[in-house]
């Protein structure tokens, strides 16, 4: 219930009761005035009786009592006057006339008790007051009863019945209490539209800020009240209009503050209070997202978290992730659907070869396809209806990787409110992808020889305890190859450091020719190369090191005004066929190069326990 009408009831029922309390004990306090008007008339009639007998008596009239009392009985309101006589005076004087004897059992109680009797009665529709008053001897003042009655003082000489009529005054008093009732109520009536104009501001003000605080609670802040006084409602109107103002300006410069931030603005409509605190909240998770990949270890890790983003965050069960390569113009896809290392499964594999076909790529702009179908025509669809968008995530200025999400038709209106969430992420991540990029580079840099493009000799240092437990973990073996050109300083000191350089790239090609991917081949000093075969050893290891060094000699190195040929010396030795200790293996093959160079050059040896004794210097 409202306030006005909780008042206004409260008002009308306190009314109502007072109107039936003040109606009630006017009632009664006529009624009591009534009766005691009453009963002074009868004592007066009484009294007047009393001594227009006993003048009568004095006068010796008495026998034209019945006349006089027939006058008494004429007086408005009186409806009888009777004397009764009591046995002492029938006893002196006789009966009477028939008129005074008690006819009542109450006169007679009266003249037995001498105790006055009042009663209010209704008889016939009148309202009768009834009083039955004795008359006591006395022996005080002249004349005095026992003058002429021959009584004692005290005797009930007898009573008399006056019978007097209340009907008009009970007329009268309901006249005066209907008017007071109507008065008090005219009176609570006028009170109760004073009371409604005094309501007035104070329910609409309180209607008003009930309509600005709720509208305000649906992120709607441009509700106003009008300020209709001064006092407190007036207070209390300002008031709440300065919040709708902070509220106002300070929600929609939060608003556009955090829009910013996101790179996507919040559009009018909706609840702008909760999509401010939905994004603000995003925000958060982006911050701790952009953390968590700034501390991640490889770029996978960080398209692991990307691909927990779209799948867990964002529900794209559906999209690919891929990286372009650095320098050459490929792309790779690195998860397709959470999973790694497949093929393209929602675009033409032509883009993997070319990246320039892939729009997103190529303009290192968002495209979406579910606002323009057919953007791309490298999209190939899974099912019928699916569409696409893709995001780049830049890096550098250019698209360092591609993000592209697979939407089902009923799926899309979904999808296109998430992708600007999804641009977010992707934009943080874009820096640290970039930064990963680069230590990842330069880390391969330092561990590759810039000359030749073979792995360094800190590479082998870094990395041969992984790849010597793996060999022990299966029981393998590693062939290590140590080769070094023969008499190579002449060509340098003949044909110049430009020559000497071209035939060592030369080895290197044919080095690389000759291994498998698994093998490591290392510039281990200035023209002393090493090969570590892995899992191959024995007679298998001898054929390769064999082939390699004829194919040295056969290869021609064309220099200027003709071919140079050069030959290779090999020694090899096997972990952990030789030592079970990889550096010592590394000597060893270095012993046994020193021996094929000892015995003639270009040629392969293989590493004997001899060798070491004689070379025991080593
Ligand atoms: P041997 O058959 O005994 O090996 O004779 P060698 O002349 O090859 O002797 P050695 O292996 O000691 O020769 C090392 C020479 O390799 C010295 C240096 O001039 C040359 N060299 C080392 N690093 C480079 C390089 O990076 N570029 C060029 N052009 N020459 C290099
Ligand atoms: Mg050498
Ligand atoms: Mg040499």
């Amino acid at each position: 219930m409202r306030l006005k009408n909780k008042t206004q009831l409260f008002f009308v029922v306190v009314m109502a009761a007072l109107v039936v309390i003040l109606t009630a004990f006017s009632a009664l306090g006529f009624r009591y005035f009534a009766l005691y008007a009453a009963e002074m008339h009868a004592r007066s009639v009484a009294e007047t009786v009393k001594v227009g007998l006993t003048e009568s008596m004095i006068h010796g009239t008495i026998d034209k009592r019945q006349q006089f009392l027939s006058r008494l009985s004429a007086v408005p309101g009186v409806k009888q006057v009777r004397v009764v006589r009591g046995p002492a005076v029938i006893a002196q004087f006789g009966p009477g006339f028939a008129f005074e004897r008690a006819e009542h059992q109450d006169a007679e109680v009266v003249l037995a008790t001498g105790k006055e009797r009042f009663e209010v009665l209704d008889v016939n529709d009148d309202l009768l007051f009834r009083a039955r008053i004795p008359y006591i001897a006395n022996d005080h003042g002249t004349p005095n009863c026992l003058q002429c009655h021959t009584v004692s003082a005290g005797t009930v000489l007898g009573a008399v019945a006056i019978d007097i009529s209340l009907t008009e005054m009970r007329r009268q008093s309901l006249i005066a209490v209907a008017l007071i009732s109507l008065a008090v109520l005219l009176a609570a009536l006028a009170a109760l539209a004073v009371l409604r104009r005094m309501m007035n501001p104070l329910t609409n003000t309180a209607l008003a800020v009930s309509d600005v605080t709720s509208q305000a609670v649906g992120g709607n802040f441009s509700g106003r009240i009008h300020q209709r006084s001064s006092d407190e409602l007036g207070e209390i109107a300002l008031n709440i209009n300065h919040l709708m103002d902070f509220l106002d300006r300070e929600v929609t410069t939060i608003r556009s503050r955090v829009g910013e931030l996101m790179g996507h603005h919040i559009n009018d409509g909706g609840n702008q209070l909760a999509l401010t605190a939905e994004m603000v909240e995003n925000l958060v998770t982006v911050s701790q997202f952009k953390q968590a990949i700034e501390e991640d270890q490889t770029k996978l890790d960080i398209y692991l978290r990307i691909a927990e983003v779209l799948g867990q965050k964002y529900d794209f069960k559906r999209f690919s992730i891929y990286e372009v390569a650095a320098s050459k113009n490929r792309m790779t896809p690195v998860l397709i659907d959470g999973e790694l290392g497949t093929t393209c499964r929602y675009c033409d594999p032509q883009i993997t070869v070319d990246s320039s076909f892939c729009r997103a790529r190529r303009t290192g702009h968002e495209v979406n396809a579910v606002e323009y179908p057919g953007l791309c025509t490298m999209f190939r669809p899974a099912e019928a209806g699916d569409t696409h968008i893709c995001l780049p995530i830049n890096q550098s200025g250019s698209a360092g990787c591609v993000v592209q999400m697979v939407i089902s038709a009923e799926h899309s209106p979904l999808a296109r409110l998430m992708t600007p969430f999804v641009a977010v992420y992707l934009r943080e991540a874009g820096p640290v992808l970039e930064a990963k990029r680069l230590m990842e580079h330069l880390r391969e840099n330092s561990l590759r020889d810039a000359m030749t493009g073979l792995y360094n000799r800190r590479f082998l240092e870094e990395y041969i305890g992984t790849l010597v437990s793996g060999t022990q973990r299966r029981k393998s073996t590693i062939t290590v190859l140590m080769l070094d050109l023969d008499f190579f300083k002449q060509v340098n000191d003949t044909h110049g450091h430009e020559v000497g350089d071209k035939v060592l790239k030369t080895l290197a090609d044919v080095l690389l020719r000759n291994v498998r991917s698994s093998d490591i081949a290392v510039r281990y000093g200035g023209e002393e190369f090493l090969l570590a075969l892995m899992d191959t050893g024995g007679d298998v290891a001898m054929k390769v090191a064999e082939k390699i060094r004829a194919e040295v000699e056969a290869t021609k190195v064309p220099i200027a005004g003709g071919m140079l040929q050069k030959t290779i010396s090999i020694g090899v030795a096997e972990f952990p066929t030789d030592s079970d200790t990889f550096w010592q293996i590394v000597k060893f093959a270095d012993v046994a190069l020193y021996a094929a160079k000892s015995a003639g050059r270009n040629r392969v040896v293989r590493f004997t326990p001899e060798m070491w004794d004689v070379n025991a210097h080593y």
